[in-house]
């Protein structure tokens, strides 16, 4: 397992590859490093140290550190989810550091959380056959039925956009 400088090493590294910074408050990025490092003993894989994780390598896989939602959280607020890295100007104190909206999508927060996926809603009505307006529509990706005189708009289940569905 990973010592917390080796694990400060190769963040430090991450970060200049990609022309970012650390925290520049040493006290959180110690204990940001210090999350990581509990991750990894926890789970296998140094796991976001703000975030939940499943202990489920592929479940978990868009939150090992550097995540997925790093790169366009410093581009658009300046740092990523935890703050461990930042833009320059953060970095440099020119803009502060504070909380930014979740990126993540909310059915993989549920799944580490365990919460079973969005059910759909109940049928309030009966089909009715002989409306001709109406017609049965199933999403391509998770087979989703709809009966209705469009298509929706987003699956519920699985998020699929409208042209999934046939
Ligand atoms: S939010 Fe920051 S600390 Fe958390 S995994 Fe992403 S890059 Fe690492």
């Amino acid at each position: 397992m990973s010592s917390i400088d080796n694990i400060k090493r190769r963040a430090e590294a991450n970060a200049k590859a990609n022309g970012i910074f650390l925290c520049p408050d040493l006290d959180f990025l110690q204990n940001l490093l210090e999350g990581l490092k509990e991750n990894e003993e926890r789970y296998g894989y140094g796991s976001c140290p703000c975030r939940l994780a499943s202990g489920n390598f592929e479940w978990d896989r868009d939150i090992i550190c550097p995540c997925d939602y790093r790169d366009p959280d410093v581009e658009k607020f300046g740092q990523c989810f935890c703050a461990l890295y930042v833009s320059k100007d953060v970095y440099k104190g020119v803009k502060s550091m504070e909380p930014i909206p979740e990126r993540r999508p909310q059915e993989k927060v549920d799944r580490a959380l365990g919460k079973t996926p969005t059910q759909p809603e109940p049928l309030t009505e009966t089909p009715d056959a002989s409306n001709t307006n109406r017609k049965l529509f199933y999403c391509k990706v998770c087979g989703y039925i709809a009966f209705r005189e469009e298509a929706p708009q987003k699956c519920p289940i699985c998020q699929a956009k409208q042209e999934m569905f046939g």
